[in-house]
């Protein structure tokens, strides 16, 4: 199939003409410029030839942007100056200057605010952790301080290209505005305004759940590296989602894309803190895994248990805890399957304290899509924990900054 043949098969974006960006010479630029970044973020080092092998550029168009980008330190050429015993100059390796940019990361949660730092090639640098208040101007101010003193202390980078901020709840992420969680006591905080105000930086700010998304695509290895689209339940008090459509991530037209947890799933259940009866989140969240699991007669921490606790009594054998665990799963498989249904997405990934009991938690995901899932012959859905054990929002975070520098403009 010719390269137009699979173009007319696949494209259907229809082009935005009341914000129409043509392909004028400087976003040809771009976007080239920001295929080669990328591939030299993924198989560096790497040579001018391969790039052009893998990139279908020719020689000397990669030769013109891999000088542009040199000579604006985005790359470094690896050992120049070497030469073979015969005299000739061998290929010089390119990888990326990871010194390009430093990248600051802040992954805000109820209880645990972690600030980072890391490099153009997605290595961390420095990571704080402080404890979040309820004041968010006063936090926010304190954080503010704790950037400036970040970056003295780090000054080895050309440029610090940015904040990225992962919240939990709903965030309004074209307004820079933080609206409201159930776990978080803050009311529409302009985060954005507040925080650059004090940092003088750019600020982009997305929810934890799409953060976590995020940084499942952009930094998966392997097999998993080239996944267009991607499903992420975030399972912690509440139940969220991110998702990733064809490499994008999806926030859709009000900006609240992903709050599949609110789903009804039983109409005649228990009233939901939204207002509905029976919504998912009640039935597969960690709030709906402890209270079942102190509802056992088996349980034996009752008091003050925590899902880590929960997590670490099943890892250890307790019955009460698995079967708190394998109940919730049963539900998260029951949901899964009407989300898979609809999106038909490559990978689901779980991410949160239950994927930690993945053992006991994907068997019976597994067996609760197969039985609500619409059949399609032969069709096998990767079901994955995340990527990410440590703080996948975190990760999110510092990706929603170094996904604006490395991501390819959207045409017409
Ligand atoms: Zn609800």
């Amino acid at each position: 199939m010719s390269s137009e043949d699979r173009t007319r098969q696949v494209s259907t974006r229809k082009p935005n003409l009341s914000n129409v960006k043509v392909a004028g010479h400087d976003v040809l630029r771009t976007v080239n410029r920001r295929i080669l970044l990328n591939i030299l973020s993924e198989r560096q080092p790497i040579s001018r030839a391969d790039i052009a092998k893998l990139s279908g550029l020719n020689k000397a168009t990669v030769s013109a942007i891999t000088s542009a980008l040199l000579k604006d330190h985005f790359i470094v050429e690896e050992g120049a100056g070497r030469t073979t015993p015969i005299g000739g100059k061998p290929p010089t390796p390119l990888r990326l200057n990871e010194l390009r940019f430093g990248i600051l990361g802040l992954d805000i949660r109820a209880d645990e605010t972690i600030l980072a730092l890391s490099d153009f090639h997605n290595r961390l640098v420095a990571r704080k952790s402080y404890e979040t208040g309820n004041d968010p101007r006063a936090f926010l101010t304190e954080i503010g301080g704790e950037i400036r003193r970040l970056r003295a202390e780090h000054t080895q980078f050309i440029e610090v290209a940015g904040i990225g901020v992962s919240l939990p709840g709903l965030v309004d992420n074209r307004a820079g505005k933080f609206i409201s969680s159930v776990v978080l006591p803050w009311r529409d905080v302009p985060v954005v305004e507040w925080l650059r105000e004090s940092t003088r930086l750019p600020v982009i700010i997305d929810n934890s759940a799409r953060c976590a998304a995020l940084a499942e695509i952009w930094h998966s290895k392997s097999h998993y590296a080239h996944v267009r689209n991607l499903l992420y339940v975030s399972v912690s008090s509440g139940l969220a989602c991110g998702i990733i459509i064809d490499g994008s991530l999806y926030r859709g037209w009000t900006n609240a894309a992903g709050q599949f947890g609110h789903i009804p799933i039983d109409f005649n259940g228990p009233e939901c803190r939204c207002g509905q009866r029976g919504c998912w989140d009640l039935y597969a969240s960690d709030n709906a895994t402890v209270a079942r699991y102190r509802n056992l007669p088996g349980a034996t921490a009752k008091r003050g248990v925590t899902m880590r606790r929960i997590v670490e009594l099943v890892e250890s054998g307790d019955p009460a805890a698995t079967e708190a665990v394998r109940e919730t799963a049963r539900y998260l498989g029951i949901g899964i399957a009407g989300l898979v249904n609809g999106l038909d997405p490559e990978v689901v990934a779980i991410g949160g304290e239950i994927a930690k009991a993945w053992g006991v938690v994907e068997p019976v995901i597994a067996q609760e899509m197969g039985r609500n899932m619409l059949a399609s012959a032969g069709r096998k859905i990767e079901l994955r924990r995340s990527t990410f054990d440590v703080r996948p929002s975190l990760k999110g975070a510092l990706t929603l900054v170094l996904s604006e520098l490395l991501s390819v403009p959207h045409l017409g």
